[in-house]
């Protein structure tokens, strides 16, 4: 399993880009940088997309390649909650922002939309899929992707701490975790429905008593300002729980 960060960050810049995941070039995880990463040949590569929760940040080029979809006469399939469906919906795909594609054109529209649901596993793209809930601020899943030769991977999407249940369904050998802010805002941020460095460490020791073991760990959703800051406080949690734990960058390929 290939997996390319597309986007690692909260904030976008000419060079930084929302969060976006993409697996063997086929499968992509939220939306914040589909588009703006990825040329039209690739985009025409993509088999499904999962979302984790309608925030923007995560949402944002669903609009973008649902309109190079459109113009191509292809398909998109997206999978995600009722609540992001919603959002999309009633928000952004509404006839009035931007074209109705979950009914457009009228014959195939160029939206398929799967409702999953959270502690099922699914079959995705050639992938086992399960997607399990988080803690945010607005309904959230984060999904396990397990390939047909075993290769798994977590991502949390956005989540704050309480992640106990979470760790309970997965068995990941790479966690994508957030972490949005350094320590100076844990009280903010863990209240906001994100994780800093101390935050993190904290769903680790609770991982590894829960499942014994930590699997690497790679960090994504940093808010710009703050990385300096997080990536000192992050190479401190590493050492402490003598594990794998590295910032995401636009760009980065893991193998599994
Ligand atoms: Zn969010
Ligand atoms: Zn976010």
């Amino acid at each position: 399993m290939d997996i390319q960060i597309l986007g690692a960050h909260n904030c976008e810049s000419h060079k930084l880009r929302l969060t976006s995941l993409l697996i063997d070039e086929v499968l992509a995880v939220d939306a914040g940088s589909l588009t703006s990463s990825l040329s039209f040949e690739a985009q025409q590569k993509l088999k499904a997309v999962l979302l984790t929760h309608q925030h923007y940040d995560h949402i944002r080029d669903i609009p973008a390649i649902s309109m190079n979809f459109y113009l191509a006469k292809a398909t998109i399939n997206i999978y995600s909650i009722q609540s992001v469906y919603d959002a999309l919906a009633n928000y952004l795909l509404n006839g009035e922002l931007y074209p109705k594609f979950f009914e457009k054109p009228e014959d195939k529209p160029t939206i398929r939309f799967t409702v999953i649901e959270p502690g099922k596993s699914e079959q995705v793209a050639g992938y086992s899929i399960l997607a399990v809930p988080v803690k945010h601020g607005v309904p959230t899943v984060g999904y396990q992707v397990t390939s047909a030769d075993g290769k798994s991977v977590f991502y949390t999407g956005d989540s704050g701490p309480g992640l106990s249940d979470c760790w309970k369904c997965i068995f990941p050998q790479l966690l994508i975790a957030e972490v949005t802010a350094s320590d100076k805002f844990k009280e903010p941020a863990g209240n906001g429905g994100h994780l800093t460095p101390t935050l993190l460490k904290q769903e680790l020791i609770i991982f590894r008593e829960l499942k014994g073991y930590l699997p690497r760990v790679v960090t994504v959703h940093m808010s710009p300002g703050l990385e300096a800051e997080i990536e000192a406080e992050i190479t401190t949690v590493a050492a402490e729980l003598n594990s794998s734990i590295t910032l995401a960058y636009e760009g980065m390929l893991i193998h599994l």
